[in-house]
């Protein structure tokens, strides 16, 4: 589902790598922790599994196709495949729920018939049914989240990507989040989540790839947070 072979990053106008000769494969149905401290190079891997930004060498195939072959003007349809939720959020601030999770149907042409079944699916699926009319701002931090995740879903993407999803949740909301990220991968979707949430990590005991300054120094199925001593 996704592989990489030695894959470098190093950004322009840097001299270390952010990624260093990083090789890994990653199969369809995985839930999969990507731990490390702040700048270790886990959103560099997020962002080049999304085609965001382009490797300095080494190849990377994600869902059977080789990144490199393909065209920028094909990178939308590719990156409809997958769906992405961020710590901050990211919703459009003067969108409703609504409109913020048919946000990316509309741009991709979908018919208001498909917009209007697949968006009350996608609220249904997040436990958000009912706040269809509410902005951002009339949510809690958890509702706004479920909503980001809503809006990756309602492609059924193969594959979902979560930067520190729980970054700005507390704990108990984060664990809701958690619940629904482990049902959403249950239900078939690949989850590869960045995560410096210790306790999320220790409790799910899920595949675990540490990152250290831009080299994978474990991947462990079914690890904790720390490697045990
Ligand atoms: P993490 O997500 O683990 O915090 P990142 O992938 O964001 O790590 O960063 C890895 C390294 O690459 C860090 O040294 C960071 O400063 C650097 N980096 C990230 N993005 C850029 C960029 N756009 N330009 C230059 N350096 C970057
Ligand atoms: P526009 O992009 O034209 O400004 P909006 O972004 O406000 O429109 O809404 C996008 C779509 O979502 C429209 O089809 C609109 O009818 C629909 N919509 C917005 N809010 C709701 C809601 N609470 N319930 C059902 N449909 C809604």
């Amino acid at each position: 589902m996704i592989r990489f072979e030695e894959v470098t990053k190093v950004y322009r106008g840097t001299a270390r790598p952010a990624l260093n000769g990083v090789s890994l494969e990653i199969l369809s149905g995985e839930f999969v922790f990507l731990v490390g401290a702040s700048g270790s190079g886990k959103s560099t891997f997020l962002r080049l599994v999304l085609k965001e930004e382009k490797p300095t060498s080494g190849s990377i195939h994600v869902l059977g196709q080789d990144l490199g072959a393909i065209s920028s003007r094909k990178v939308p349809y590719f990156r409809r495949n997958l769906g992405v939720v961020f710590q901050d959020f990211r919703l459009l601030p003067n969108k409703t729920v609504f409109a913020n999770v048919a946000f990316t149907l509309q741009v991709i042409g979908k018919s208001k018939g498909f917009i209007h079944e697949a968006v009350p699916d996608a609220l249904r699926t997040v436990g958000l049914e009912g706040k269809e009319g509410r902005f951002p701002h009339e949510l809690s931090g958890g509702e706004q989240q479920r909503v980001a995740i809503a809006r990756a879903l309602v492609n059924k993407p193969a594959i979902m990507l979560a930067d520190e999803p729980t970054g700005n949740l507390d704990p108990a909301t984060s664990a809701g989040i958690m619940t629904l990220l482990e049902r959403i991968n249950a239900n078939g979707t690949t989850v590869i989540m960045a995560t410096h949430d210790a306790g999320i990590v220790d409790r799910l005991q899920r595949r675990v790839i540490e990152v250290i300054g831009g080299r994978i120094v474990r991947d462990e199925r079914g690890g904790g947070y720390q490697t045990q001593a």
